[in-house]
């Protein structure tokens, strides 16, 4: 269903924000559809009207997106995904050239990159938005995270995965872990970032926890449509909260 929900309670003037949630039937694991919630409350926070609109497999591709959200998924999620997300592939390929911004999780990271390499065999192929590839393992990388980010400063998360992400020259790590694995067991990164695109194998969900990316998006979207962002003031009480839980918490 496409249809975009208006927000009631939002404050009027500002202008309004489309969010746009790819995949919450089959990319969702974990509560990433939380990144959608935090994104819709910190825009009504700002000031500005959100509108959460959701995309599935054979959905009508909605116009007018100001920012993208998806989710991680099963490696059976990502099979039913797959040839609806090729289809899709130059519209979302456009969009990260012209700089929307995005944030994609572990399931739907693997996927913007060249390929998932299922450790069952299948090769998922991804639609190159991100200069990486992964291939799955039979160990998975599970438990808390914590990385240090040049722009975001510390993240906080959680990870589940049995695909290893190498980054090729055409991105950036989204930051370096100081505990657990990220992209893979060996080199110390996490996530990625191009263009506007902030990609991270982080649940949690993540936004939650790590509001800096949250208002990254925001600011970037509202800067592309409106020129200027104006902030709000976010009641980030709860956010601080979840970061000194989640900081406390073993491996
Ligand atoms: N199925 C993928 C993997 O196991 C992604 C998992 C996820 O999104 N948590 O690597």
């Amino acid at each position: 269903d496409t249809a975009a929900r208006p927000d009631t309670t939002a404050q009027p003037g500002k202008g309004t924000i489309r969010v746009l949630q790819l995949y919450p039937r089959e990319m969702n694991i974990y509560g990433d559809w939380g990144n959608a919630l935090v994104l819709q409350q910190r825009l009504r926070w700002h000031g500005y009207t959100p509108e959460l609109i959701e995309y599935n497999v054979g959905d009508e591709f909605p116009e007018d997106v100001d920012v993208i959200v998806g989710g991680g998924g099963q490696d059976s999620g990502q099979l039913l995904i797959q040839d609806d997300l090729q289809a899709r592939g130059e519209t979302l390929r456009q969009l990260a050239t012209d700089g929307t911004p995005m944030l994609v999780i572990c399931g739907l990271y693997q996927l913007f990159g060249k390929f998932f390499k299922t450790s069952a065999g299948p090769v998922i192929p991804g639609i190159g938005i991100l200069d990486v590839e992964t291939n799955g393992t039979d160990e998975r990388l599970i438990g808390n995270v914590t990385l240090n980010s040049p722009e975001f400063g510390e993240i906080l998360g959680y990870e589940n995965h049995s695909g290893q992400t190498t980054l090729g020259p055409g991105v950036e790590p989204l930051g370096s872990v100081s505990r657990g694995a990220g992209n893979n067991s060996k080199d110390g990164h996490e996530g990625a970032r191009y263009r506007n695109v902030v990609a991270s194998y982080l649940h949690g969900s993540l936004l939650p926890k790590n509001p800096a990316i949250a208002d990254f998006l925001i600011r970037t979207a509202v800067e592309r449509k409106y020129g200027t962002f104006v902030p709000g003031t976010p009641d980030d009480g709860y956010a601080r909260l979840a970061r000194e839980h989640a900081a406390r918490r073993p491996r």
